[in-house]
């Protein structure tokens, strides 16, 4: 929609420095980062809760991005961490993963820092379209209970984790791998409650040296084909006809921090050539997935002990989506930067973890780089779009090529980007400059003052 007819047609919400459009693992870091900048800033969320993924699609816990034992993302990620430790709702593995976390206390803690900050929060509210002037965006279209109405900003900031804003702003944008276009697949993760952890904890260990076991926490797996213990557990489920070949692809299996007798999965995998930006998919992709649920949950109560009272406690509001929409930004990060350790002056973020792509196939389970011995950073320029003014990419839709995409897409790298992201938003709105004219070595320097590891 034009300034113009905005102005003209629509009830106006507000005026506003930065909108942050998604309030999920970047969005509300995001509007943290900019609101402690002294800056009027505004969260739209979809739904009633900030954190995304973390939250939504029940994604826990953390992936560890290290080097050396040190946690390469600091700054606003850690204080999450420890807001989260200190009330009892996270947890640091032996391998020292810091990343273990609960998602429902994520979301209290998340929702305070943003309030304690000085941002304002819409919830239940959608955000539906870019008010344009020429290649300039001014602001979107939002829609909820209260109808639809204009939110007019200096900067907005893109976290709806698909580039929902850049595509419509017309930011040229990937999806999918070179070859074919598919994308990574979706899960659709659950959580099974009173689940008898003695009992499961005395079975794994007896039975699947690969499990992490140290309770509270527990994590086991099982890759078919990969030498993983359980699987005889699972071609049992399969030839029952209990399960289906395809449920089985992926499994993997977590204990949540402050909720006793949980288990969290991260499975069913979707089968499929499915959008994360297409409606359609996403209703196919759960409707799939809860069927998947439904003989998983059946398997374990029948297979492993310790699931043999348990319910299905919750399955995620949001359809994990691993990858869809990639905005060209001024910098596309590629794998060859990965493998390189490449450096950048205007760098906000620092990533060890592997390139981890979840195959688009009912077959093969995943491809995995090993770590590498240094660490590679992403440029500002990578959240900063080509062709359109105004707009700052930070979420998983930010410029990288499908392999790149598949190291940086982690939630530590999340936030970080999200915090650079509200910096470099409440920089421009005091220099006066648009994010492409934004010095990025300048935003970095700002930001290992407020925290950031760069
Ligand atoms: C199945 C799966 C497993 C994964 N496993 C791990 C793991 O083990 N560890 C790890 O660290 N990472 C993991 N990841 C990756 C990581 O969780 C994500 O890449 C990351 O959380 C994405 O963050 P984001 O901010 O880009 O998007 P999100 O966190 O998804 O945030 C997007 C937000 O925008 C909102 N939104 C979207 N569109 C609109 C709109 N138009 N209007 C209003 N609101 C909107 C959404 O509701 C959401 O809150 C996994 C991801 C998936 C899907």
């Amino acid at each position: 929609m034009n300034l113009e007819e905005a102005k003209n047609k629509l009830k106006s919400y507000g005026n506003f420095d930065v909108v942050v459009a998604g309030g999920g693992t970047a969005g509300a870091v995001a509007t943290i980062a900019a609101a402690r900048n002294g800056v009027k800033t505004l969260v739209v969320e979809q739904f009633g809760f900030l954190g995304g993924s973390a939250t939504a699609a029940l994604v826990i816990p953390m992936m560890p991005n290290h080097i050396k034992g040190e946690p390469l993302v600091r700054g606003i990620n850690q204080e999450i961490q420890k807001r989260l430790l200190d009330l009892g709702y996270a947890a640091i593995d032996r391998g020292g993963n810091e990343g273990w976390f609960n998602p429902e206390a994520l979301k209290f803690v998340l929702e305070d820092m943003v309030l304690e900050a000085g941002g304002k929060i819409l919830y239940y509210t959608f955000v539906e379209d870019v008010i344009m002037k020429d290649n300039e965006v001014k602001g979107v279209v939002i829609v909820n209970k209260s109808g639809r109405q204009a939110v007019f900003s200096k900067i907005v900031i893109d976290a709806t984790g698909d580039g929902d804003i850049a595509a419509l702003a017309g930011v040229p944008f990937e999806s999918g791998r070179r070859e074919d276009g598919k994308s990574q697949p979706m899960s659709l993760r659950f959580m099974v409650g009173n689940v008898d952890f003695n009992k499961l904890s005395k079975f794994l260990l007896e039975n699947d040296k690969k499990s992490y076991v140290d309770l509270p926490l527990i994590e086991f797996a099982m890759v078919p084909g990969n030498g993983w213990p359980l699987e005889k557990y699972f071609k049992e489920g399969v030839e029952e006809g209990i399960l289906e070949e395809s449920d089985i692809v992926y499994f993997q299996a977590f204990s949540v921090p402050g909720m006793p007798g949980v288990i969290a999965f991260n499975c069913p995998r979707i089968i499929g050539d499915y959008k994360g930006s297409n409606a359609d998919h996403l209703t196919e992709a759960v409707i799939q997935g809860r069927k998947r649920i439904s003989r998983l949950f059946k398997f374990l109560k029948s297979k492993i002990p310790g699931f043999e009272n348990s319910y299905i406690a919750l399955v995620a509001p949001m359809v994990g989506v691993r990858e869809s929409r990639r905005i060209v930004g001024e910098y596309v990060l590629t794998a060859q930067d990965y493998f390189d350790a490449k450096k950048f002056e205007d760098a906000i973020s620092r990533n060890r973890y592997p390139i981890d792509i979840h195959l688009p196939t009912d077959r093969l389970p995943y491809e995995r780089t090993l770590g590498l011995e240094e660490y590679h950073e992403v440029p500002y320029r990578s959240i900063v779009p080509t062709k359109i003014e105004n707009l700052i990419v930070a979420c998983r839709a930010l410029s990288a090529s499908f392999e790149a995409h598949g190291a940086i897409r982690i939630q530590p790298n999340m936030r970080a980007i999200g915090q650079a992201a509200g910096v470099a938003a409440a920089l421009c709105i005091k220099k006066g400059v648009k994010p492409r004219q934004l010095d990025g070595r300048e935003l970095r320097k700002v930001l290992v003052e407020q925290g950031a590891y760069l």
